[in-house]
């Protein structure tokens, strides 16, 4: 038996009792006629001691001759530690070793694994198996356990059938770049991996399966941005006989449950917002709303003065940046600059203070009184020691980079607290999007999401108004989770395929299987789908999402460890018939 205890399990109740314990060497403390050793395993660190008087001379030599990482087994008795520990729970006792077995040497680790380790990120990536021993990786992993264990006993309480789905499936040009795999037994042929079980989860429900959810990895192969693997999990589900109300319900529900459990946080009834309100006011269709700093438009009261920047606007919106008049004027002109780079883009900011005894000292004095400054502060809410930031020009562009500035004042003023949670529902997004590069429509979720039933006469006439019933869950200024009602009969599918320019040849080649189901009995459904590397790192309060997964790949999409994606043999590409000679 390799042991009898962890290394967390020890305390001053089990004083002389003989244990045998196992794991690895934290630390050496060689004193010459007396040795200590911290032996560290998953469940935590426990002192062991080997000394001149009570041990015997073959195993204090042996003792003296470890090192770090070296996988040992003791056998001893549990004393009472002279100096005690408060700082780990097995500080009041240690282990009079009398018998030591080295299980398996170890080379010196690259890094150190301790919390804060002397690793780079590379190097931690490399030896991924070593970082995971250190205390901040293991917690994560098991946190994200503890995550899906309460993700799936609430569905699994809540009626959802735990189904799997294929992971070689057929390419579709839809939505991001597929990974394909070839096939060698049908030579020039190709599977690709599901960017996600869309299609799979409709057909359960067209199976009758009513209730589907899978903890599922899902591929996509995009450039790859900060913090996006190619490789990802979600909590993908769908139920049958719903409408986007009981959709909302039930997921509003697992998030609360979740919330509960895991953080001990009760939120209320999650607040619902349109699309539209949430870009006209949050400038973004995943607002944090932690923090107020609500968008102010200031056409009405801002133009037709001889300030001709805002004249020529399409729009001219201000935020009011709570003791925003505490910024000096240095850091005002700093904070222009950092919007007028290229990744923001704007071309400049007109700020107001409001000082303390309500009146108004702006960049614009020259155009605009303290009457007209009035109104500006009313629109965006300013309070006495706020500062009024406005940007203008084109609708979108403006209202994105007011956004992004509204985002950064938050995080410097320390309103993004992590261990705080707001969550809403985004709904009535716009059914298709309009893709000036291939001048065509997109579905802006996905070819089956239904159209709003009352804008179902608009899809001919003006497809861009057309609102879809889909929705997102947003938490913190992330969307956390998205889905929709779909369509589920052969009719509107094809005149989706149709809008979004699709020949019925290829929307038939494409998606015949899901048309040809929906003609023997598809009932009304709907779902949506969380990320759960996203959703774990929120939960846990924590910015990336590779902290949350054990083997993640870096930025440039490589798992370093393994050296991955790396080239195959020439046997191989030519099995594959990948090679032009084959
Ligand atoms: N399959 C969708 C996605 O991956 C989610 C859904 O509509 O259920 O975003």
């Amino acid at each position: 038996m390799y042991r009898t205890h962890n290394n967390g399990e020890l305390r001053l109740k089990d004083v002389n009792e003989e244990v045998t314990l196992s794991g690895w060497v934290q630390k050496i403390r060689d004193k010459g006629f007396m040795v200590w050793v911290d032996l560290r395993d998953r469940y935590g660190i426990t002192q062991l001691i080997f000394d001149e008087e009570r041990t015997d001379k073959k195993t204090l030599e042996l003792a003296k001759t470890l090192g770090r990482e070296f996988v040992i087994q003791v056998t001893g008795k549990v004393i009472e530690r002279q100096s005690k520990n408060t700082a780990i729970p097995t500080g009041e006792i240690e282990i009079l070793v009398d018998k030591l077995t080295v299980l398996n040497e170890s080379q010196t680790p690259p890094f150190t694994i301790e919390d804060n380790t002397d690793g780079g990120e590379d190097i931690r990536m490399k030896y991924r198996y070593l970082d995971i021993r250190r205390n901040p990786v293991r917690e994560n992993l098991i946190f994200r356990h503890k995550v899906s264990m309460e993700v799936r006993n609430y569905l699994s309480k809540e009626g959802f059938i735990d189904v799997e789905t294929p992971y070689l499936i057929k390419s579709t040009p839809e939505g991001a770049r597929d990974f394909v795999v070839p096939s060698r037994m049908n030579q020039g042929q190709f599977y690709a991996l599901p960017q996600s079980p869309q299609t799979f989860k409709q057909l359960l429900m067209v199976g009758g399966m009513d209730k589907y959810f899978q903890i599922v990895k899902c591929f996509r192969d995009e450039d790859l941005r900060a913090d996006r693997q190619p490789e990802f999990t979600q909590i993908d589900c769908e139920m049958a006989f719903v409408e986007q109300e009981d959709i909302l319900n039930t997921f509003e529900g697992l998030t609360r449950h979740l919330l509960k459990e895991i953080n001990g946080v009760e939120v209320a009834k999650f607040p619902r917002m349109t699309y539209d309100y949430a870009m006209k006011t949050y400038g973004n269709d995943k607002p944090d709303i932690r923090f107020d700093m609500k968008f102010g438009e200031l056409n009405d009261v801002a133009k037709h003065k001889d300030f001709k920047v805002f004249n020529e606007a399409e729009l001219v919106v201000g935020i009011a940046v709570p003791q925003g008049n505490k910024f000096s004027r240095k850091e005002i002109d700093k904070l222009i600059k950092w919007m007028q780079r290229p990744q923001i883009g704007a071309k400049g900011m007109v700020y107001v203070r409001v000082n303390e005894d309500g009146t108004y000292k702006s960049s614009v004095d020259k155009f605009y009184d303290q009457e007209d400054l009035a109104k500006w502060a009313e629109k965006t809410n300013a309070k006495p020691g706020d500062l009024i930031c406005v940007l203008s020009g084109n609708a979108n562009e403006t209202r994105t980079q007011l956004s992004a500035l509204r985002m950064e004042l938050a995080e410097r003023l320390g309103l993004r607290n992590p261990k705080e949670f707001a969550p809403l529902w985004v709904v009535d997004f716009p059914l298709l999007e309009w893709d000036e590069e291939t001048k065509r429509y997109h579905a802006m979720h996905h070819p089956f999401t239904s159209p709003k039933p009352e804008d179902m006469n608009l899809l001919q006439s003006n497809p861009g108004k057309v609102r879809a019933n889909a929705y997102d869950m947003v938490l913190n200024g992330n969307e956390i989770g998205g889905g929709s009602i779909r369509i589920h009969d052969r009719k509107t599918q094809e005149m989706m395929f149709d809008l979004l320019g699709f020949t019925k040849e290829e929307a038939e080649a494409q998606f015949g299987f899901l048309m040809n189901a929906f003609q023997y009995g598809a009932p009304p459904h709907g779902g949506l789908a969380f990320g759960l590397d996203r959703l774990v790192s929120i939960l846990g309060g924590q910015e990336t999402i590779r902290d949350f997964i054990a083997f993640p790949k870096n930025n440039s999409g490589r798992d370093v460890m393994i050296d991955a994606p790396a080239p195959i043999d020439e046997e191989q590409l030519k099995e594959l018939c990948l090679k032009t000679d084959c």
